[in-house]
């Protein structure tokens, strides 16, 4: 159908008019659909036909071994050794359930997962990595824009479509996800000793997530956005759905420090320990009491019974980080420099002095993808140009090198005044 004598046209399915979708065809009666429904449609029933050739008996499939999720987190996650085998015991323990569901005499309740320590060590990692070892669907929500966007019950079904999308639109599927909830340490906390900027207290929102992750049928409006009357819902049960909560739940060391007796965090540092040891080493024994006393609400508390606690990433862990798993950077940067004919080195002390850069900036390992590229890009930019075969060393020289020049730089736009200083 030509777009342009097709304005006021829609897409029967989906809603969109013809300027919004790349294409509409029309049946009788005025019915039109778009591409992209004749995509969506077209994935489901493939995926049926996919389910109706499987074995019955291969439908129930069997589910790693909590060592063996474990292991497997082990090749992308450094460290969080603690927290890697609580999640591998809650997830294995959450999927055991849902293949027993049926044969059981036993109802058992579901356990969300509270994972919690300082942010850009691994927290959303892990929670990726679970799902990809499971082969579910996954998908993140951050608690603070749900509440922010203002419509009460609106983005928290949206949460839902995420996962549906992750599953290419088979509902089932979605319905045996893992959903990330990112900054849950700023839902439902009670208001007396709240340090935030953002009104997070939507009573609306927290309800319809508190029901979402205990387990109810959801409505979810299939294209996101507001919800209306005349829509039709996609229906979807989150009884099954594993709800990973993850929050940096600040200021909680010092509410364990207090309860198990220690002194002040920083002034009576127990003698050999960094702030960073001392703070994973509280955070290990935090208890629910502990969230308590931080505001979270005793609600929420209940929805996410196992607790997951993770350290800071020091020194030794940002030079494994960058190193060791899978996906590694400096195995990514090597990959990068290899496709282009050539070869890249880091020495050891080079490495030290990137993972000290990011120590200083705070935010865990998400800091070092930004310092690798700063060193990197000049000489990614001239790469295809240079002969092949070459081989460039990052080390400690390459790095003062590359500092300089970027103080130099940074120097140039400095008004005279400030260059003096
Ligand atoms: P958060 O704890 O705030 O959820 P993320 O898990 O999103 O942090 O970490 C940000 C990025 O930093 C990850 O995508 C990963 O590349 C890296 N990273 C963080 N922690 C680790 C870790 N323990 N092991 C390996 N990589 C990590």
């Amino acid at each position: 159908m030509n777009k342009s004598n097709a304005k006021h046209t829609h897409c029967t399915f989906c809603g969109r008019t013809a300027d919004m979708v790349k294409r509409l065809i029309s049946g009788n009666d005025e019915v039109c659909i778009c591409t992209d429904c004749v995509l969506l449609c077209k994935s489901i029933m493939e995926q049926e036909e996919i389910r109706a050739k499987e074995p019955a008996d291969s439908q129930p499939r069997q589910v790693p071994a909590p060592s063996a999720i474990k292991k497997t987190l082990d090749e992308y996650v450094i460290g969080q050794d603690f927290a890697k085998r609580v999640l591998a015991v809650a997830v294995h323990n959450h999927y055991q359930r849902l293949l027993q569901q049926n044969f059981s005499d036993v109802e058992i309740e579901k356990s969300n997962v509270l994972v919690l320590g300082p942010s850009g060590c691994g927290k959303t990692l892990m929670a990726r990595v679970l799902a990809k070892v499971l082969d579910v669907p996954f998908a993140i929500a951050d608690a603070t824009t749900l509440t922010e966007a203002g419509y009460v019950g609106e983005d928290v079904e949206n949460i839902l479509l995420r996962l549906i999308q992750s599953a290419d639109g088979d509902i089932a599927r979605a319905e045996k996800g893992i959903i990330f909830i990112d900054e849950i340490d700023k839902i439902g906390k009670k208001t007396q000793n709240v340090s935030i900027t953002r009104d997070v207290s939507g009573e609306g929102v927290q309800q319809a997530l508190l029901k979402m992750l205990e387990g109810t049928t959801c409505n979810v409006p299939p294209q996101g956005g507001r919800k209306h009357p005349e829509q039709k819902y996609l229906q979807v049960n989150t009884q099954n759905i594993l709800f990973i909560g993850g929050g940096s739940f600040q200021g909680l060391d010092e509410i364990i420090s207090r309860r198990v007796g220690h002194k002040s965090i920083g002034f009576h540092r127990e003698k050999g320990k960094s702030e960073d040891q001392e703070l994973g080493d509280l955070l290990m024994q935090v208890d629910t009491d502990d969230l308590l006393e931080f505001g979270i609400i005793p609600e929420l508390i209940g929805r996410l019974p196992v607790i997951a606690p993770i350290r800071p990433l020091d020194e030794n862990a940002l030079v494994n980080v960058l190193t060791e798993p899978k996906n590694a950077l400096v195995r990514q940067y090597k990959k990068f420099f290899e496709m282009e004919g050539a070869k890249l080195e880091f020495t050891p002390p080079a490495l030290r002095i990137i993972a000290k850069r990011a120590i200083k900036k705070g935010t865990g390992a998400r800091a070092l993808r930004g310092i690798m590229e700063n060193y990197l890009t000049d000489l990614m930019f001239d790469l295809p140009d240079l002969p092949h075969h070459e081989t460039f060393t990052v080390d400690e020289e390459f790095i003062k090198q590359r500092d300089h020049k970027v103080r130099d730089a940074a120097l140039a736009n400095f008004p005279p005044a400030r260059q003096a200083s």
